[in-house]
């Protein structure tokens, strides 16, 4: 893989030599002590949290190269969510594709997207005007509400391009065309975020 990766460093709370951070990570957890390590300029500082993930059913794992036709990717960090009140949870991975660019694939219950975000300058619904089942027209597409919910951020794993704490809320909907078409609206404090989301065969996921 191409490498536009910073540096290799070390553990602050145990020493132990972390994986080589991404340029654009913001957060890495350590796989040996589990301390949550913030990145700055290439520094490490301990955030003095733990974060531990118990395994759920997965393709995709740390570390580990996959393949998806001619796409090379390799996960790099993961946020595990838990939606709504306690309703269940699904796992966010961030991956790095060999081109050296990143993505996010979402995976809940076998279920794989790959998302993308959408630099969207156009009107998005306000999140208290949602309704189940309502029609949207969003970047060009027919739409309906499929889910409105929150989201807790419950655990991190590896290195993120974010600072993400467990417990961290923010509200979302996911948007489905007739033809598959997905599309997700974030409602942070002050922004919305817009995703375009398209599935991902897991059959077609190989070990690389
Ligand atoms: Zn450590």
């Amino acid at each position: 893989m191409s490498s536009p990766n910073i540096s290799d460093t070390n553990c602050p709370s145990c020493g132990a030599a972390t994986p080589p951070l991404l340029k654009h990570s913001k957060l890495a957890v350590c796989a040996y002590c589990n301390s949550t390590l913030f990145i700055e300029d290439a520094q490490v500082a301990s955030a003095g949290e733990k974060s531990v993930l118990t395994e759920i059913p997965s393709i995709l794992r740390l570390g580990q190269q996959f393949q998806v036709g001619n796409w090379i990717f390799e996960p790099v960090g993961r946020i595990r969510y838990e939606y709504g009140a306690s309703e269940g949870y699904w796992d966010e991975w961030w991956v790095q594709l060999s081109t050296g660019s990143t993505k996010w694939i979402s995976n809940d219950e076998g279920e794989y997207v790959i998302e993308n975000e959408v630099d969207f300058d156009g009107e998005v619904p306000a999140y208290e005007q949602l309704e189940i089942g309502a029609s949207i027209q969003l970047l060009g597409k027919d739409l309906r509400v499929t889910e409105i919910n929150h989201a807790t951020c419950i655990g991190i794993e590896g290195q993120l391009p974010e600072i993400v704490n467990p417990g961290d809320t923010h509200r979302y909907a996911h948007l489905e065309g007739q033809n598959s078409e997905l599309v997700t609206t974030e409602y942070e404090e002050d922004a919305i975020f817009v995703f375009e989301g398209v599935w991902l065969d897991p059959f077609e996921i190989k070990v690389a």
